[in-house]
C-alpha cells in the first residue's frame, strides 16, 4: 500500500493515511455510483482485509478504515472493478461530484451523468492532471430538486436559466461556470461565463491548463510543496486575467470562438443551501419507477448490509446503488409493485427509510479516536444521542444536528439546525460540546455541556421548538431565528414544556 506522499492531506485508495485505529483509504466513485459487481468486490476486498463495514463520506467516496494492509492485488482487484483510477495519482483528486438523484428526478432540466463519466475519464488519459491539487474539484448540477452544489467544490458547473448563448438557435439549456476564489468555506462565485454542455470538457481541461501554468509562476511556490489551491492561483493572477486566460485556453482547444453568454447572473455567488438526506420512496422521472433513499447511522454500512443491498438492487432495482453526500444511499429504479417488498427487505437490514427518521439530518465528522484533532468521540456521541432520542421523541421533519471535533468542520461545511463543537475541559477532564443554533459562531452558542448531558439537553430544545413553532413546516432553523440568543436559553428552560409533552 502507498502512503500519503504530502501531495494530499486528503486520503485516497492509493494514498491511505494513518488513523489511531489503522490505515485509512478511500474509494473514489464519481457521482456516487456503484453497481452491483463493485459493491460484490468490495465485499470481497473487505473479507480479505478482515474489515466488517465501510463508511460513506461526504463526497459519496465509500471509506475503508482499521486497515492493516491493502496489498497489490486487492489494488488490482479494485482497479478491474472500475473501483480505482488507472493512474495512481489522478485517484487522489477529490470526487466528481453530482445530484444523488440525477437522470431520475422529475424536476431536472439537463442530465448531468454523462459529463461526470467525460470529466473522470478524461481525467484517467491524462497523467500530467496529477499535478492538480486535490482539492481541485468539480460539480455539476442539472438543475432539479435535490442540488449538491453547495458542498464544497473549486469549480461548479451549474444550469443557468437565464442564459442566451447567441448564435446558437439549438443551445436550449447551458451551464454557468462557478469558481472558488475566495477565503475557504465561502461559495464559488459566478464567473459570467456560461457554455453549451458539449463545451464543459474544453472548459474544464482550459481551466486545469491555466492552473497548472499559474502554479510554475505562483511565488513561493516549490515543486516539493504541496499543490497550492486554485484560489492561490488567481489571487495571483487577478480575476479578470485569470478567465481571459480561460477563455483563450478554451477557443484553442475547441478552434473556434466559444459560445458563452456573459450576461449578469441574479446571484454573484452560490447561495447557502440546507437540504436533508433524501430519504424514503419518491417517483422518478421514468413512470412506474420509485427511488427508495436508506437512511445509514453517521454512514455506516456493514458488510451484511451492504452485501443485503447488494441483493435488493439485484432482485427489484437495476442491479446499483447510489451513495449521497448526506451520507446515506438511494436504491434507483424501483418497479411500483415492487416498493412494499424493498421497504420490508431494507427494515430487515436494520436499516430504516422513513423521511422523518433522525438519521437523515443527523452528521458528525470521523472525531477520535480516528482524528488526532478532534476533541471528541463525535460519532459514538452523536449515535448515543441518536439512541436516547429514538425512543423518546418522535420527529415529523428532518433536523439537522452537525458533530464536529473541531472548529475545521470537515463534515459539514454549512450551516446546522445544531452544532456540538467537541472541545476539551480541564477540570473535571472531560469531553464537552458548545451547542449553538444556526451554524457554529460564539453569537450564537446556548451552553457548554458535558457529552453525557448531550440527550437531555438536545432533547429539551426538540420538545420546546416542536411546541412553539408557528406551523408544522416552520424548520427548526426558522424558528430560533425569530429569538435572540438569550431569549433562546430562558425558551429551552421550560420546565413546564417538558412536563406537558413527555
Ligand atoms: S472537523 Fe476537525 S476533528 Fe473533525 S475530522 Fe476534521 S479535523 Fe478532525
Amino acid at each position: 500500500m502507498a502512503f500519503v506522499d504530502g501531495r494530499s492531506a486528503c486520503p485516497g485508495l492509493f494514498y491511505a493515511t494513518p488513523a489511531q485505529d489503522g490505515m485509512l483509504s478511500r474509494i473514489r466513485l464519481p457521482g456516487g455510483h456503484l453497481t452491483v459487481p463493485q459493491c460484490q468486490a468490495i465485499g470481497q476486498i473487505a473479507d480479505r482485509a478482515g474489515i466488517q463495514s465501510v463508511q460513506v463520506t461526504n463526497r459519496a467516496n465509500l471509506q475503508l478504515r482499521s486497515l492493516q494492509a491493502l496489498d497489490s492485488e486487492m489494488l488490482e482487484q479494485l482497479r478491474a472493478a472500475k473501483l480505482a483510477a488507472p493512474i495512481a495519482e489522478v485517484d487522489a483528486l477529490r470526487n466528481i461530484m453530482t445530484s444523488p438523484i440525477a437522470g431520475l428526478d422529475p424536476q431536472e432540466q439537463l442530465d448531468p451523468r454523462p459529463l461526470v463519466v467525460a470529466w473522470d475519464n478524461y481525467l484517467c488519459r491524462h497523467p500530467e492532471l496529477a499535478r492538480l491539487s486535490a482539492k481541485f474539484s468539480v460539480c455539476f448540477d442539472g438543475g432539479g430538486s435535490l442540488a449538491v452544489w453547495h458542498r464544497p467544490n473549486d469549480i461548479a458547473l451549474v444550469v443557468d436559466p437565464e442564459a442566451d448563448l447567441a448564435g446558437d438557435a439549438e443551445a436550449a439549456i447551458a451551464l454557468r461556470l462557478y469558481v472558488s476564489r475566495g477565503d475557504r468555506g465561502e461559495s464559488p462565485v459566478q464567473t459570467g461565463i456560461s457554455i453549451r454542455p458539449q463545451d464543459s470538457l474544453a472548459l474544464l481541461s482550459a481551466l486545469a491548463a491555466v492552473y497548472l501554468q499559474g502554479v510554475i509562476g505562483l511565488r513561493n511556490h516549490t515543486p516539493q510543496q504541496r499543490a497550492p489551491r486554485l484560489r492561490q492561483v488567481i489571487q495571483q493572477q487577478g480575476w479578470d486575467s485569470f478567465l481571459q486566460a480561460v477563455l483563450q485556453a478554451v477557443e484553442q482547444q475547441l478552434g473556434h470562438r466559444l459560445l458563452c453568454s456573459q450576461s449578469p447572473c441574479p446571484s454573484a455567488s452560490l447561495p447557502v443551501l440546507s437540504q436533508a438526506a433524501p430519504m424514503g420512496v419518491h417517483p422518478q422521472r421514468q413512470p412506474g419507477l420509485s427511488y427508495c433513499g436508506v437512511g445509514l447511522p453517521l454512514g455506516q454500512l456493514t458488510i451484511v448490509q451492504l452485501r443485503g443491498l447488494t441483493a435488493i438492487a439485484t432482485s427489484y432495482g437495476s442491479k446499483s446503488l447510489r451513495l449521497t453526500p448526506w451520507q446515506n444511499l438511494l436504491i434507483p429504479d424501483i418497479p411500483d409493485r415492487f416498493v412494499s417488498t424493498v421497504q420490508a427487505e431494507v427494515e430487515q437490514l436494520g436499516l430504516p427509510h422513513s423521511a422523518d427518521h433522525l438519521w437523515r439530518g443527523l452528521v458528525a465528522c470521523t472525531g477520535s479516536p480516528g482524528c488526532a484533532a478532534s476533541a471528541t468521540d463525535t460519532k459514538g456521541d452523536a449515535l448515543a444521542l441518536a439512541t436516547a432520542l429514538a425512543s423518546r421523541l418522535q420527529l415529523d421533519c428532518p433536523i439537522n444536528i452537525h458533530f464536529t471535533g473541531c472548529e475545521k468542520s470537515c463534515a459539514q461545511h454549512h450551516p446546522s439546525d445544531i452544532t456540538c463543537l467537541g472541545i476539551r475541559i480541564d477540570s473535571p477532564q472531560a469531553a464537552a460540546y458548545r451547542i449553538s443554533v444556526g451554524g457554529y459562531s460564539v453569537e450564537r452558542e446556548l451552553y457548554v455541556i458535558d457529552a453525557a448531558s448531550l440527550p437531555s439537553t438536545l432533547e429539551q430544545m426538540l420538545r420546546i421548538y416542536q411546541h412553539y413553532r408557528s406551523q408544522p413546516t416552520e424548520s427548526f432553523s426558522e424558528f430560533v431565528g425569530h429569538y435572540e440568543i438569550d431569549q433562546l436559553r430562558q425558551l429551552f428552560q421550560d420546565d413546564e414544556i417538558t412536563e406537558l409533552t413527555k
